[in-house]
């Protein structure tokens, strides 16, 4: 990847930057805000540029950050040990509608002209790409509503897995997406992209039943689950709110928000 940074200050809005990711080459008129946080550089060109308006950083190509204050702020209302269950299910099922806010930024449109009361005009519909909703039980599930919102035609499918004890690699015991699968376009939910076992899984899974277009829309990402995603399913990208810092020697994401199944469904 070529990543052309200025240095200092805002260039002069003319001044291009250009930002090769894999195949495809983006040129942003101007790069609003640049963050360093663990030693990553993160881009954000929401006002002028064809990006979408999410930050990305250079050691993680297939990660997207949903940076919106308002996300931010949710966010950190949810990881707060004192956010109730009641107000804990109502954070995730807004933070998941404003994840697929961004993450559908790039469903392809066609032209649909329409008749208002007064003329024919131009119109536009995402053109005829079939969504699908596959939460990851069961954390997964406390998404489905806040994507669904946005998408209310799309189709649910469900993926239950456990960790096998002998092998202790995940296996699906629960199964079931639409028939059509190579003719849709997947939204994978999980609230926490933690080891990435479960998640490779799950992509895997949707695979071998057809899948070609999958996101995975997560609300935490650990490194370890972003990279072990991406070395299995480069073609994935992960749209999440935070990338935070590791995981703990259980599993769990630090400082991460605790064991989101539990706190979704007041099962501690
Ligand atoms: N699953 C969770 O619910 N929380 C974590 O921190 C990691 C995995």
């Amino acid at each position: 990847m070529l990543v052309l940074r200025h240095h200092r200050g805002s260039p002069p809005a003319s001044t291009p930057l250009v930002q090769k990711i894999r195949q495809r080459i983006f040129v942003v008129t101007r790069v609003s805000r640049e963050a360093q946080h663990d030693g990553l550089v993160f881009f954000h060109a929401r006002e002028v540029s064809s990006f979408c308006p999410m930050d990305t950083t250079p050691a993680f190509p297939t990660l997207r950050i949903v940076s919106h204050p308002l996300v931010q702020h949710k966010l950190s209302l949810l990881r707060a040990r004192a956010t109730p269950t009641k107000i804990f299910k109502e954070l995730v099922d807004e933070i998941a509608t404003l994840i697929a806010y961004e993450a559908t930024s790039e469903l392809q449109l066609e032209s649909a002209p329409v008749e208002t009361p007064l003329e024919r005009t131009k119109g536009m519909r995402v053109s005829g790409k079939k969504l699908t909703l596959v939460p990851i039980l069961r954390a997964g599930l406390g998404m489905v509503e806040g994507v669904a919102r946005l998408v209310p035609s799309a189709r649910v499918g469900h993926i239950g897995l456990y960790r096998d004890h002998d092998t202790l690699e995940p296996v699906d015991y629960y199964f079931k997406v639409p028939g059509d699968a190579s003719e849709r376009d997947f939204f994978l939910l999980d609230p926490m992209l933690a080891t990435g076992g479960s998640a490779a899984a799950a992509v895997s899974s949707l695979k071998r039943a057809g899948a070609t277009r999958i996101r995975f829309l997560c609300l935490v990402a650990a490194p370890e689950g972003v990279r072990r995603l991406a070395d299995a399913h480069p073609d994935v990208i992960v749209y999440c709110a935070s990338l935070d810092r590791e995981l703990n020697a259980q599993g769990y994401i630090l400082p991460g928000l605790g064991d989101a199944g539990d706190r979704l469904f007041g099962t501690r």
